[in-house]
């Protein structure tokens, strides 16, 4: 491997079977690092591009040590027990989410420090936002700087606000240079769409591809709490020119294109050439309404996201589209 990577920039993706974790690598091969992945599982959608690719659990510190070997120039830590509304607003999983996220988040950073990584990164999420900020569809406050007084509306959401503390003090103490991004709702082709970890913008897309003409689209609520969705290769620009960048964060990586979940079925019947009803029923909702506030990262990285809505959820439709015609 030594030989291999030689001039080599060298990267750690931490949850590199996942959807994010996936298409980074694909990115850094792209700009000639050499990358080892890690993760639970292998990719369920496509062979990895890394140079290595190790089956470990995060959770355990002795996968960790050997697989932080070296100082890594870049570690992307987005390793996570996560998913959708339906998985982490049930409160069904929140002792599984806290655990194991936090376990893969503190293992990472504790022999990342000691194996001295050059730069380190951090995925936090725009759940760490205090509910009373974000009750009105139209108007939700998401600057980075409104995080406290903290109030997130899941643990899901609590134990990422602990993981983004647990970063900036090994970077207070230890000098670690970190990245910590808080995304916002990232969508795309080869991410989950059918095992109950799914988000919005999968779980529409699958539904509308599997209805037939009378069927109805189910919608969690009524459909007219808001959010913002981006496309994952803005996201990766947004990650790729933050670990460039001088600033630690937090930092909002997310689209300021804000639609309501009714809204987002319309698009997607569209799309799909369409016209089915919709019903509304009871589910678990979230906050409601929230977009990116992309202020700070115009200032710092003097970039933000422009890709529309549409575009993003064409590529993603015809996507889930193949794989629903698949699993027929
Ligand atoms: P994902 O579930 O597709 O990827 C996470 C990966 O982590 C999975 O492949 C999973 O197998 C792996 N993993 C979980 N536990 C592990 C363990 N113990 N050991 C090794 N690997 C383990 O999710 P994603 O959408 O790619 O998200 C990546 C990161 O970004 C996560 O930290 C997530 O919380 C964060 N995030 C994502 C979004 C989004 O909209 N997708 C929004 C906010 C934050």
């Amino acid at each position: 491997m030594i030989e291999e990577s030689n001039n080599k920039k060298t990267a750690l993706v931490c949850g590199a079977g996942g959807f994010i974790g996936g298409h980074l690598v694909k990115r850094l091969k792209k700009e000639g690092f050499w990358v080892r992945g890690v993760d639970i599982k292998e990719h369920e959608f496509s062979k990895t591009e890394a140079d290595e690719f190790v089956v470990g659990d995060l959770r355990d510190p002795r996968v960790v040590e050997k697989v932080i070997d070296m100082p890594f120039d870049e570690v992307y830590q987005l390793a996570a027990d996560m998913g959708g509304a339906g998985y982490v607003f049930s409160g069904k999983h929140d002792a599984d989410v806290m655990h194991n996220s936090a376990l893969c988040n503190l293992n990472v950073m504790h022999y990342g420090q000691i194996a001295g990584v050059k730069k380190i990164f951090y995925s936090s999420s725009a759940c760490i936002y205090p509910e009373y900020n974000q009750m009105d569809p139209n108007n939700p406050t998401c600057s980075e700087d409104s995080a406290y007084p903290a109030a997130p509306d899941s643990e899901y959401g609590w134990e990422k606000l602990f993981s983004e503390r647990m970063f900036f003090s090994y970077h207070r103490n230890y000098n670690v240079d970190v990245r910590v991004a808080r995304f916002h709702n990232i969508f795309g082709p080869e991410g989950t769409w059918n095992n109950g970890k799914e988000k919005a913008p999968a779980a529409m897309c699958r539904k509308v591809s599997e209805a037939s003409d009378g069927d109805a689209i189910e919608v969690w609520g009524d459909g007219e709490q808001t959010r913002s969705f981006l496309y994952i290769d803005e996201c990766l620009d947004a990650v790729r020119r933050f670990m460039d960048s001088d600033f630690i964060g937090p930092l909002n990586i997310g689209s300021r294109e804000m639609i309501s979940i009714n809204g987002l079925v319309d698009m997607v019947m569209n799309i799909a050439g369409k016209q089915l009803p919709i019903t509304h029923i009871d589910g678990p909702l979230g906050v409601r309404g929230r977009t990116s506030d992309n202020t700070l990262i115009k200032e710092k990285l003097h970039w933000e996201p422009t890709e529309s809505l549409r575009s993003g959820m064409e590529k993603t439709y015809h996507w889930i589209d193949e794989q629903v015609k698949k699993n027929k």
